[in-house]
């Protein structure tokens, strides 16, 4: 199964993103997680990308695709298939996301957004911070985010929609229900594959 994961923030990208790579048995890539591992062993795309992380910025495409070639072309090496959760976050990522799995033969057969209110967004994101004391998760930041989330994220749903592999899951139930839910649904989808990109000069035209 390769699955590609978009939602906003503190939709529980992390939680679904980790169950469904266990049930299907496939690595969950998750990029928040490699660039924070980074960051906490002090190497050089840690301290590149800690400021960006630290605000609530995207950190450059240039870093972010170097990062997610590589962790798919392992996935690939090791199988093929992945939950990469995080990326992409924008149209060019998209388009890259799409030309990096297709040179390694391994297209998304499924892009999974998960549906959550701003205001849920929010509660939830301010409840994990006094839990993980994550740098990006105050006030400020979270709104930062999300507004990020809204104006460059969002669009590239219609993309995946357009090709035929985008699946919209309820997330505001438990993180149990929308588990199930999402197993359910993708178990559906097993076995489809799309390898054609679909309009992208209009994708990157709403960049
Ligand atoms: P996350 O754990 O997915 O919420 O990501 C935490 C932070 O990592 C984001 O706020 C960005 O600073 C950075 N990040 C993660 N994925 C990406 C991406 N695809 N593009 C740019 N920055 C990213």
């Amino acid at each position: 199964m390769r699955v590609l994961m978009i939602a906003p923030p503190g939709a529980g990208k992390g939680t679904q993103g980790a169950r469904i790579a266990a049930h299907f048995g496939v690595p969950h890539l998750a990029t928040g997680d490699l660039l924070r591992r980074h960051v906490a062993r002090g190497t050089s795309l840690g301290r590149t990308v800690q400021d960006y992380l630290d605000r609530g910025s995207l950190v450059p495409d240039r870093v972010m695709q170097d990062l997610v070639r590589r962790a798919l072309a392992d996935a690939t090496a090791a199988g093929g298939g992945y939950v990469l959760d995080g990326y992409p976050r924008t149209p060019a990522q998209a388009w890259a996301a799409y030309q990096i799995a297709t040179s390694l033969g391994a297209t998304a057969e499924v892009a999974l957004h998960l549906r959550v209110d701003d205001d849920e967004v929010v509660r939830r994101l301010l409840s994990r911070a006094g839990i993980e004391h994550r740098s990006d998760d105050t006030e400020p930041v979270i709104r930062r985010r999300l507004a990020l989330y809204h104006e460059v994220t969002e669009p590239i749903l219609d993309w995946y929609d357009r090709r035929g592999i985008l699946l919209s899951v309820d997330g505001m139930p438990s993180p149990d229900q929308v588990t199930a839910d999402v197993i359910a649904a993708l178990g559906t989808r097993r076995g489809q594959c799309v390898s054609r990109p679909g309009p992208v000069p209009e994708l990157l035209a709403a960049a």
